[in-house]
């Protein structure tokens, strides 16, 4: 992975303009009214003297709906072709942003991502902002405009367009507000910020005031969709504060910042879930040095991220080796691993898809071991069987069957009295 701090070295040195960078997202921009509603609100930054550059998702579930037409047409789009049709969801929206404001008299105009200077890795659908040359920005920006930008896409050396991976327009926000050296980024979205659990599956759960950027990457990481995990990153590497807001009312929402307040350490700050998971075992792997490479070397050559790994203890030479990636990636993952398999020396291989991840996220909590052996109880007790476990520093990931997903956020977020605070 390329270190985020050099990504956008070039144009962070070169500009200095004080303004805000604010992003909305699909649900608050999905219809004329929403959209006017959102116009109205940069109006009010504009009115306040500030330089606003706004970053827009696609209306709705527009993306889903390409997504679905592509699909409807080709099993496996090609990668340059969906990155191609994805794009056009944001690139409506920017210019109905930047007609409405005009209509409000408020001069505005809309960029694409190529034209906004988003330079973009070769990697359709999950392409990483390599760099960001922002001088037309600027310029417009020095004309008095607001500068409306389509989010999720950029061009890459070939002039292609690639798409920054779901959920990427929280990507261009933040590292439009990095290489511009924006006072901060604001998120709006369609929830009164980070919630200590999805608010649509724990009614209970409440927004947390302040978040560090570390235990915000681990979250977002596994599963928080609030926010683009890469969007953190870039965020962390400039130390650019990321507020998280609704676009529906004016509550004061979330910081993700360095310094979270110290009480809340060694505390569990979230739960998190993600159901776009597969199980990949390999069975039968002979049990010597170099398998584990031979294995996911390749799939790291195809862009497919491994998670939870689970190596049992080998008998007569040979033991079973099992791993999670995303489920959506599952059909191209099955490919490789069948030619890996056969190359390893693996009796075979099986999949699973009724698997989810439950995690619990907070700084510390390694060192009390308290805090798993209270996540392993409260599974136990819910009835809810373990699968696998990986950890992290800060963060414990268990895998569950997926239809008690929702019963494992619930009881964790109970447990760990997130209801309470
Ligand atoms: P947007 O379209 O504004 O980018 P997203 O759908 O990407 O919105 O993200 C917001 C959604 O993230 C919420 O509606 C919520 O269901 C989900 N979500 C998952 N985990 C969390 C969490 N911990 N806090 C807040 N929202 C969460
Ligand atoms: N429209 C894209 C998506 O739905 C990108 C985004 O909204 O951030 O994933
Ligand atoms: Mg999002």
């Amino acid at each position: 992975m390329k270190d985020p701090s050099s990504a956008l070295g070039g144009a962070a040195a070169g500009v200095r303009v004080s303004q805000v960078v604010q992003k909305y997202g699909g649900s608050s921009v999905a219809t004329p009214e929403r959209i006017r509603a959102v116009a109205a609100r940069v109006r009010r930054s504009r009115q306040r003297g500030e330089g606003v550059v706004v970053v827009v998702s696609a209306m709705g579930k527009t993306t889903d709906q390409l997504v679905a037409l592509a699909h409807a047409l080709n099993d496996e789009p090609p990668s340059r072709e969906m990155d191609q049709l994805l794009a056009t969801g944001e690139t409506v929206t920017a210019p109905l942003l930047a007609m409405t404001l005009i209509g409000m008299g408020v001069d505005a105009i809309s960029l694409t991502g190529p034209q906004a200077g988003i330079r973009a890795s070769t990697a359709h659908r999950k392409a990483r902002i390599l760099d960001i040359v922002p001088e037309r920005i600027v310029d417009e920006l020095g004309r008095g405009r607001v500068v409306v930008v389509a989010g999720f896409q950029g061009v890459t050396e070939a002039l292609d367009i690639a798409t920054l991976g779901r959920g990427g327009s929280d990507t261009t926000a933040v590292a439009l507000a990095c290489a511009l050296r924006a006072d901060h980024c604001e998120i709006y979205t369609d929830v009164r910020g980070v919630y200590t659990a999805d608010p649509r599956l724990v009614p209970e759960a409440r927004p947390i005031p302040e978040i560090s950027y570390e235990e915000m990457l681990e979250f977002a990481a596994v599963g928080a969709k609030v926010m683009h995990p890469r969007a953190v990153e870039i965020g962390e590497a400039y130390e650019t504060p990321i507020w998280v807001r609704s676009s529906f009312d004016e509550s004061p929402g979330t910081v993700i910042c360095r310094h979270p307040q110290l009480e809340d350490r060694q505390k569990v700050r979230g739960i998190a879930h993600e159901t776009d998971v597969a199980k990949v075992t390999l069975l039968r792997v002979p049990d010597r040095p170099g398998v584990a490479a031979a294995i996911f070397g390749p799939l790291a050559d195809h862009h497919i991220s491994v998670d939870v790994i689970v190596q049992n203890v080998g008998h007569d030479g040979s033991t079973d080796l099992s791993f999670t990636i995303a489920e959506s990636e599952l059909r191209q993952a099955a490919k490789v691993v069948a030619d890996v398999a056969a190359v390893v020396g693996a009796e075979g291989f099986d999949t699973a898809s009724d698997v989810a991840k439950v995690s619990i996220v907070g700084t510390g909590m390694l060192n009390y071991p308290g805090i798993a052996a209270t996540m392993f109880r409260t599974l136990a007790d819910s009835g809810i069987n373990i699968k696998m476990i990986s950890t992290s520093e800060i963060r414990i990931t268990c895998l569950v069957s997926r239809d008690q997903v929702g019963d494992a956020v619930r009881a964790l977020h109970r447990a760990y009295q997130l209801d309470e605070l």
